[in-house]
């Protein structure tokens, strides 16, 4: 198979494909949100209807094309993201399975939330990976491969996808947002944590409130530092009036302002010690601690 290249690390699952014994007419993709199944997906679809010549996907067969715009109709998608798959649709998927391809050599039917099937579904759907016609794939997308019936996963293919390394996942988030600073595409690399989708996430949410919450982490880790204390009691003070999740995220933001910046602070054992309690303060609003009480907190013990 080519293009594997899109799928960041995972050589595992990459040696599995390349192996060039031909493509099984079902897999289960499964790893955690972010892990790059819907991109994995997307490339086996395109090699199952590719037309082309040679090693697929070709990339160029009007079938490649149409479904890497998403327009290939014997490419279905089978249920919404975050809705469960019901036996009514995996029956439907059924009888529309014996229906030939529109154009395609082959007709592939995504289930990006496989694990949601239930028992009944997925035993509908395993008398169609059995019986069903040659030209039908499926491809089984799930956070873990334990939701799914051991009679089902023993008619496909299994692929685990992992997380990549932090540098794998910086080489990617570099490539995807190349006008972003290098700093924070370093920073996104590294609270992903090697899922990839997730870093897609923090770089195309860091806009709105979360600039606004980076700056304030900026300056309240600056201030709780270097002070002047009366100016960091001031900020401490004006955080009374912030939404809970907002003082969640500025105090999450504020321990990443200081790991990463670490080396850099003049007293290493202070910004330390600072890291210990933003986190502290940050696990007591999970239990209904009230903003003003984080607010003296914050300042409390800072000089
Ligand atoms: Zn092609």
């Amino acid at each position: 198979m080519r293009g594997l290249e899109v799928l960041a690390g995972n050589p595992q699952a990459k040696h599995r494909l390349s192996a060039g014994r031909g493509l099984s007419h079902a897999y289960i993709l499964a790893g955690p949100a972010g892990s790059g199944k819907h991109t994995l997906a997307g490339l086996l679809a395109r090699a199952l209807v590719c037309s082309g010549k040679g090693e697929t996907p070709c990339g160029a067969c009007p079938d490649c094309r149409k479904a890497a715009a998403g327009i290939h109709p014997d490419v279905i998608t089978v249920g919404e993201e975050g809705k469960e798959i019901s036996v009514s649709m995996v029956r439907a998927l059924r009888s529309d399975a014996y229906i030939r391809p529109n154009e395609a050599p082959r007709k592939v039917y995504l289930l990006p939330n496989a694990h949601t099937m239930n028992q009944s579904a997925q035993n509908a759907l395993l008398k169609l990976l059995e019986e069903g016609p040659p030209y039908a794939a499926f491809l089984l997308l799930a956070e873990n491969a334990g939701a799914i019936l051991p009679t089902v996963r023993s008619r496909c293919e299994l692929l685990t996808l992992a997380p990549v390394t932090e540098a794998e996942a910086r080489a990617v988030l570099t490539a995807r947002f190349p006008d972003r600073p290098a700093q924070e595409i370093a920073d996104a690399a590294r609270r992903c944590e090697g899922l990839i989708g997730r870093g897609i996430t923090l770089l195309e949410g860091s806009g709105g409130r979360t600039r606004e919450v980076q700056e304030a982490a900026g300056q309240l880790v600056k201030l709780l530092l270097d002070g002047p204390e009366r100016v960091a009691l001031e900020f401490c003070v004006g955080l009374e009036k912030w939404e809970r999740d907002d003082l969640c995220a500025l105090l999450e933001e504020g321990v990443e302002v200081l790991r990463s910046g670490m080396g850099r602070y003049r007293d290493t054992r202070r910004a330390l010690a600072l890291v210990g309690r933003l986190e502290e303060i940050r696990r007591s609003l999970d239990f209904h601690v009230g903003a003003g009480h984080v607010a003296g907190w914050l300042c409390a013990g800072s000089f």
